[in-house]
């Protein structure tokens, strides 16, 4: 019998689900239980055309309509989406093993999120009017056109929306091409904005790994990439990208600090760093998996640290109990796991955790390393997965300069009392979504997006506007022309 989570067929193009098998297949496992649930087949030349030539097709009617029409249609899909809630949940849960008891809450509803907010944007985008004595100067904010959207694995449904609802607010089309690993629930966002009324072609999503990607960013008639992965990734698509001189947004890896000091309030800092290290098992950019914590409290933290991290409840996804579920991949676990080896044989000294958890599913246990030192290998690379390194410091100007001693810049947080201190250390910090005494809150109407090799450009609130869109300006001669002869 066919798994409820098999889609329809591999492609959604044109308004419609679309199939070409004779592109490779990519089977889609259940990381709880190892099981194929789906297949799905990588774009073939000819879908990739097809695809490219709707979206061509699309934007051209999209962008005549009104603002405000085309609001509406996102608003519908936003109502549709909370409506739908459980069901895309328990897709978002066989996508990538995320538990229930997350993506009930984290996953269509922040997309919903999304497509409700730039919908309410869509219609107030307008242009300046700029006196100049008689004459004028007026702008038009416009549409690029085309725009593909590749994403990464952890949030499927979310990036499908925090890509695609800007995108289509300021009158572009899109081509989103989810990870290979989870391919099912971009096709959902794209089915549900067509029943909300998006004409045929604006929103298309097609399947495959890398290549597809590529295949899509050096096409000419693509004017925008977004791209959300890892930094590696980010360098070739950039490049790629840079040939025909697109506008690109790059959401990329990070290794970002969460800084403890004395003062803090224990029991809320340790709360944000699991929230910051073992949401979704770990698997969040964002993450602060560089947990600075000053030495007068260290012990009495890792303490604290220990205990709570006792508390987290392995099992079934699908078990609304469950608040820890397993890597998304056999292969994702195997790199996790290789990290922690490191981290012991580096000599940081392992709290709790360690090791791949005694059950079905790819788990590895919530990890906390202390002692971590800044040139141990857990304390430099993205890990991407449920470990925790705790490193000690001094003073406010030292941990500073650590914080920042990374090619990284997506996040930062501080946990202090003193809200001085609080905002100066922000205000040193080289990161672009930072949190005080909270970590890794991203609402829609807040910016999100990394400094250095974490990325160029926004994604959410009024800046994701300013990528996907550009502004024409026209000067109004009212008088005659000087002209030198
Ligand atoms: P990845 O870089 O391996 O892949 C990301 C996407 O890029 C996939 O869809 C992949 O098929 C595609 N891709 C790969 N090579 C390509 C190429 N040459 N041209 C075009 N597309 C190509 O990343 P991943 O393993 O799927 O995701 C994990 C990474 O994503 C981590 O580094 C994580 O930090 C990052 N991430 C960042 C954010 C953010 O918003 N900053 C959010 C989630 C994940």
């Amino acid at each position: 019998m066919t798994h409820p989570a098999q889609p329809i067929a591999s492609h959604f193009i044109n308004g419609e689900y679309v199939e070409d098998a004779a592109g490779t297949p990519i089977p889609v496992i259940y990381a709880y239980t190892g099981e194929q649930i789906a297949t799905v087949h990588a774009a073939t030349p000819a879908i990739v055309d097809a695809a490219l030539a709707s979206a061509e097709a699309g934007q051209k009617i999209w962008a005549k309509m009104s603002g405000t029409e085309r609001g509406r249609v996102l608003r519908r899909a936003a109502d549709i989406l909370r409506e739908r809630n459980h069901d895309l949940s328990v897709l978002e849960t066989y996508d990538t093993g995320k538990p229930l008891q997350e993506t009930l809450v984290a996953d269509a509803t922040s997309g919903a999120d999304a497509l409700e907010y730039f919908g309410g944007l869509a219609g107030s985008l307008t242009g300046e009017h700029i006196p100049m004595g008689e004459d004028w100067v007026y702008t038009v904010r416009e549409a690029l056109g085309v725009c593909v959207g590749i994403g990464a694995w952890n949030y499927p449904t979310q990036i499908a929306c925090w890509k695609g609802a800007p995108a289509l607010a300021c009158g572009n089309s899109m081509v989103f091409k989810p990870s290979e690993t989870t391919p099912l629930c971009a096709l959902k966002v794209a089915e549900i904005l067509h029943e909300a009324g998006l004409p045929a072609g604006v929103y298309n999503v097609i399947q495959g790994m890398g290549e597809v990607g590529g295949a899509l960013v050096t096409d000419p008639r693509v004017a925008k990439v977004s791209l959300t992965g890892s930094v590696p990734t980010g360098r070739k698509v950039y490049a790629a990208a840079a040939a025909d001189m697109k506008h690109v947004t790059m959401e990329l890896g990070g290794k970002s600090p969460m800084i403890v000091f004395d003062d803090a309030d224990i029991d809320n800092a340790v709360g944000g760093a699991i929230n910051g290290n073992f949401y979704s098992s770990g698997q969040v950019c964002s993450n602060g998996t560089r947990v600075f914590v000053q030495k007068g409290i260290k012990e009495k933290f890792l303490a604290r640290l220990a205990e709570r991290t006792g508390n987290a409840v392995l099992g079934d996804p699908m078990d609304e109990a469950t608040s820890f579920g397993p890597m998304v991949t056999e292969n994702q676990m195997n790199i996790v796991l290789g990290y922690v080896e490191k981290g012991k044989a580096e000599g940081a000294r392992l709290i709790c955790g360690g090791k791949r958890a005694d059950r079905d599913g790819f788990f590895v246990e919530p990890t906390v390393f202390a002692d971590v030192t800044d040139d141990m290998t857990i304390a430099r690379e993205e890990i991407f997965g449920p470990v925790m390194s705790v490193l000690d410091f001094d003073t406010e100007e030292e941990v500073v300069a650590r914080a920042n001693d990374t090619e990284f810049g997506l996040s930062a947080g501080v946990f202090t009392k003193d809200f001085t201190r609080a905002h100066r250390v922000i205000g040193n910090l080289e990161a672009g979504s930072c949190f005080i005494n909270s970590y890794n809150d991203a609402p829609v109407e807040a910016p999100f997006g990394g400094v250095k090799a974490s990325g160029v450009g926004r994604e959410n609130s009024k800046e994701a506007i300013k990528h996907f869109s550009q502004v024409k300006s026209v000067y109004v001669r009212m008088g005659d022309v000087e002209a030198a002869f």
